[in-house]
C-alpha cells in the first residue's frame, strides 16, 4: 500500500500544526505509522491522498451513523448553505431540532444547542453547580467528556492512548473539584457520597462508555447512580455525546430506562457537522441565560448549516427505526470473528476488541490490554483497506452504510489476523 503522499503531507502539516493534526488521536502515535490523509468519503468508504480506499470504522469518531456523504444530509446542507450560513438571530430550524430532541430523548424537556460535545459537558457542569450551589463533580476513570479543564482527570480517549498522566495546564484547583472513581463500582460511589454527599453537585457518566474502548454498564450500576444522586440532592448527568441517537433513537437512557437530570449530546445530532447540545429537566434548564443567571453563549450556536444536517440525520433515523437492530446484528458478526482470549465488548454499533482475556469492565481492566498486539492488528487491517480507530482505547463504529459484504470481508480479515498470529 502506497503512503508517500500521506507521509509528505504529515511532514508538511507538522511544520504548522502541533503534531500535524487538529485532534491528538488522529496522529496514529499509538499504533505507529502515518495517518492516511483523507481526500473523500462516500458511504462506508474513504479514500486517501495516495488513492488507497478504506472501509471506515472510525466514522469521524462517532457522528457518521449513516456513513459518509449521506445524500439526505448533503442535500439538506446544500439547501441551508444557499440561504446563508449564520445570522446571529434565531431561526425556525433550531426549534425543529430542539423539538425532535425533546421528543426523542426521554429525560430532555428543554435543550440548548452548542458547537461541540466539549461545550455541552462544560456547560452542563456549570449549570449543575449553579443549580445545586455545590462544587464537586464525580466522574469515572476512562470516561471522556471532552477537553473541559476539570474533567481531564483520568480522562480516557486520547489521554489514555497517549499515556498522558495529568494534563499540563489544568490548575490543581480545577482538578481538585473532580473525584474520579472506577467505572462500574457502585461501592466506590456509595462511599464517596457517604463522605462528600452534601458537596457533590453532579455525577457525570457515559451510560455506555466508549472512550476507554467500549465498556457497557454493569447491571444495577446506572440505577445506583440515579438513586444515590437523588438521595443526596446531586444531579445525574448522562454524557450521551457518543451514545445519543446511536444506541437507540432515544439514546442509552431509553435502553436502560433511566432518567438523568441532564444529558449532553453531540456527534450524531450534527450529521457530521460541528454541534453539541445539553438538555434536561425544564426547571433546571430555565436557569440558563437569558431565562436565568447561568451564562452560556455561542456566536455560531445553532447555525443553519449544522442544524440542517442534524435535522436531516434525525429525520432519517426516525423514519428507519429498523436500522438499530440491523446495526447491532452486523456488529455482533464482527465480534464473532475474535478467538477466545480476546475480550470483545460491544453495545449496538459500538465495538472494541481488547487484547486481553478480560473481562473488561473498567479502565483498569482495559489497561491490561496488550497495546503492541493491538497495533499489529490495526496495521494488518489497514494494509487490507480496513480502517479501525488507531487506539486500543477507542470504540470502532459500524454504520448503516456498511453492507453485509463489507462486514463479511472485515470479519474474514480479523479471522485471518488471528490465524496468522497463531501460525507465528
Ligand atoms: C466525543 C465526546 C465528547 C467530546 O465531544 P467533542 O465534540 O469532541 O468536543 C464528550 N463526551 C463524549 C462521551 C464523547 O464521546
Amino acid at each position: 500500500m502506497r503512503r508517500e503522499k500521506s507521509q509528505s503531507l504529515l511532514a508538511r502539516a507538522e511544520r504548522v500544526i502541533p503534531g500535524g493534526v487538529n485532534s491528538p488521536v488522529r496522529a496514529f502515535r499509538a499504533v505507529g505509522g502515518t495517518p492516511p490523509f483523507i481526500v473523500r468519503g462516500e458511504g462506508a468508504r474513504m479514500w486517501d491522498a495516495d488513492g488507497n480506499c478504506y472501509l471506515d470504522y472510525i466514522g469521524s469518531w462517532g457522528p457518521l451513523l449513516l456513513g459518509h456523504a449521506h445524500p439526505e444530509v448533503l442535500s439538506a446542507v446544500e439547501e441551508a448553505l444557499r440561504g446563508g450560513t449564520s445570522f446571529g438571530l434565531p431561526t425556525e430550524r433550531e426549534i425543529e431540532l430542539a423539538e425532535m430532541i425533546v421528543e426523542a430523548v426521554p429525560s430532555i424537556e428543554m435543550v440548548r444547542l452548542v458547537n461541540s460535545g466539549t461545550e455541552a459537558t462544560m456547560s452542563a457542569l456549570r449549570l449543575a453547580r449553579a443549580w445545586t450551589g455545590r462544587e464537586l463533580v464525580v466522574k469515572f476513570e476512562g470516561c471522556y467528556h471532552g477537553h473541559v479543564d476539570s474533567l481531564l482527570v483520568k480522562a480516557g480517549s486520547g489521554v489514555a492512548t497517549l499515556g498522558i498522566p495529568d494534563t499540563a495546564g489544568v490548575p490543581a484547583a480545577f482538578a481538585d473539584t473532580t473525584i474520579a472513581l472506577p467505572y462500574n463500582s457502585t461501592a466506590a460511589v456509595e462511599q464517596t457520597f457517604a463522605r462528600y454527599g452534601d458537596r457533590i453537585a453532579a455525577v457525570i457518566v457515559e451510560p455506555v462508555a466508549g472512550n476507554m474502548g467500549c465498556v457497557p454498564p454493569a447491571p444495577g450500576f446506572l440505577e445506583a447512580l440515579r438513586e444515590l444522586t437523588q438521595r443526596h440532592g446531586a444531579l445525574l448527568i448522562f454524557d450521551e455525546v457518543m451514545t445519543g441517537f446511536r444506541l437507540a433513537y432515544g439514546g442509552a437512557q431509553q435502553i436502560f430506562g433511566i432518567r438523568p437530570d441532564l444529558t449532553t449530546l453531540g456527534k450524531v445530532i450534527g450529521g457530521g457537522l460541528p454541534i453539541g447540545a445539553y438538555g434536561g429537566r425544564a426547571e433546571i434548564m430555565r436557569r440558563i441565560a437569558p431565562a436565568g443567571p447561568v451564562y452560556q453563549a455561542g456566536t455560531l450556536s445553532g447555525n443553519p448549516v449544522a442544524v440542517a444536517a442534524g435535522l436531516a440525520m434525525l429525520r432519517y433515523l426516525k423514519q428507519h427505526p429498523e436500522l438499530y437492530a440491523q446495526l447491532e446484528e452486523r456488529t455482533a458478526r464482527l465480534a464473532a470473528a475474535a478467538p477466545p482470549g480476546i475480550a470483545v465488548n460491544r453495545a449496538g454499533s459500538m465495538i472494541t476488541f481488547f487484547f486481553t482475556p478480560g473481562p473488561v469492565t473498567d479502565y483498569e481492566s482495559a489497561r491490561r490490554s496488550d497495546t503492541a498486539r493491538f497495533a499489529r492488528f490495526h496495521a494488518w487491517l489497514l494494509e487490507r483497506g480496513i480502517c479501525f480507530p488507531p487506539s486500543q482505547f477507542e470504540a470502532a463504529f459500524v454504520s448503516a452504510a456498511h453492507s453485509e459484504e463489507d462486514i463479511a470481508r472485515t470479519a474474514d480479515a480479523i479471522r485471518e489476523f488471528f490465524a496468522a498470529e497463531a501460525a507465528g
